[in-house]
């Protein structure tokens, strides 16, 4: 029996099998559906696309897969080169794993032995965001702040090692005061926080964070598992402001095979090579660097520039921001946009209760979550497709 994430077994609906997907559409036995979620964010230029399944079909008839300790390949070496020149800065190492949340606890790991290596013990403090959603492992949902999706770790009581403080500058201002001392890092999901509720907030706030964390010598950690590769309008949001340690996951591989990567700058790294064998970086999931996952997130990256994508990604904004404009209930308490995604949430969470019928009715493929009704296209939608997801959430609340 298959265990479903995020339900209650004993009541779940029976989910939408999948018996084919191509371009936007997941096809059930009798519907044609417009995934409007991208599956979780990542399947950023659509199911069945010819290259990536290339990609993978050229890299199987080679190899799979060879681990990473103590042998190397060209997939891994060229994604890793793609990444050096892609990403700002001297964002240049990248450490890769399995997953999202793995990648995460990398750079939480990363950060606390930077500073160990430095004999820095007492840095054991990670400053984090109310309502951060920063993966399901253990120290991750410790550095987020969901209680819907983390409660069980009231088991522990409250954290020694996390402070959550909101998005607002005097909350950082004063944490930073207080606290700098004992910070190894301060970790955001910088402009949008995705799975705590699609919040946005403003690029002044990341600023400052920045400036902060040079005064006062602390680590600044992107985690854009879910921003990275234009889903806030922007390719990443450490193009605007340069963090310490980048995390990608989701859409790096286009959505096609589970990888994510640690991407450290040049301070980082050096704060690991010496000499002394203590100080390397004990870490080492057993699919880290896969071949065809590699192969895979290589011609992604390709498309992303080749195919004008962030044109493509104005043009989802645009579109979304005309068809929504004057579009309000007093069911509704906020709409937010940004880039390729859009958010009407709701003031209570019994209001979307059957959108997900609803939509699957319609032909389109929707997952609210509490009171959270949103979108991340595929940015290879049409402008009819976008606005028939659009006018169905629109068309809901007009019932
Ligand atoms: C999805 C997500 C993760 C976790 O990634 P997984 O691949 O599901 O482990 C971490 N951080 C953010 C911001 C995410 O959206």
């Amino acid at each position: 029996m298959i265990w479903y994430p995020y339900e209650q077994m004993k009541t779940m609906k029976t989910p939408y099998k999948i018996i084919d997907a191509n371009g936007v559409y997941l096809y059930t036995e009798n519907q044609k559906l417009i995934d409007s979620v991208s599956s979780w964010w990542s399947v950023i230029h659509g199911y069945k696309h010819p290259e990536l399944n290339q990609a993978i079909i050229s890299q199987a008839e080679k190899f799979s897969h060879v681990m990473l300790g103590g042998l190397t390949h060209e997939p891994v070496q060229k994604l890793s080169e793609k990444l050096q020149e892609f990403l700002p800065g001297d964002l240049d190492y990248s450490f890769f794993s399995d997953s999202g949340s793995v990648a995460v606890e990398v750079a939480l790991k990363m950060a606390l032995q930077y500073y160990m290596n430095r004999g820095e013990e007492q840095r054991t403090t990670i400053l984090a965001l109310e309502h951060a959603y920063h993966g399901d492992t253990f120290k991750t949902m410790e550095a987020g702040d969901d209680e819907d999706y983390h409660f069980v770790l009231k088991a522990y009581g409250p954290s020694k090692y996390v402070i959550h403080i909101p998005t607002e500058t005097e909350a950082l201002e004063q944490v930073f005061e207080k606290y700098h001392d004992c910070l190894n890092c301060f970790i955001v999901e910088p402009l949008l926080q995705g799975a705590g509720g699609m919040r946005m907030y403003d690029v002044s706030f990341l600023k400052r964070a920045r400036e902060l964390c040079d005064k006062y010598d602390v680590l600044l950690i992107f985690d854009e598992v879910a921003t990275g590769f234009g889903r806030t309008g922007h390719r990443f949001v450490a193009d605007l402001v340069l963090p310490d340690i980048l995390v990608l996951g989701k859409a790096l591989t286009g959505g096609y095979i589970g990888h994510a990567v640690t991407v450290a700058r040049k301070k980082v790294f050096e704060g690991f090579y010496d000499s002394n064998p203590q100080h390397a970086l004990m870490h080492g999931p057993t699919f880290m660097g896969n071949a065809l996952a590699c192969s895979v997130a290589l011609k992604s990256i390709e498309l992303f520039e080749k195919g004008a994508y962030m044109d493509r990604i104005r043009r989802i904004e645009e579109i979304t921001r005309r068809e929504m404009e004057g579009f309000s209930d007093e069911r509704i308490k906020e709409v937010r946009i940004m880039g390729g995604c859009v958010c009407v949430e709701v003031k209570d969470a019994g209001t979307l209760k059957g959108y997900q019928q609803y939509a699957y009715e319609r032909g389109v493929f929707s997952r609210p979550f509490l009171k959270y009704l949103y979108a991340m296209v595929p940015y290879v939608i049409t402008e009819d497709e976008l606005v028939k997801v659009l006018h169905t959430m629109k068309e809901w609340f007009a019932l």
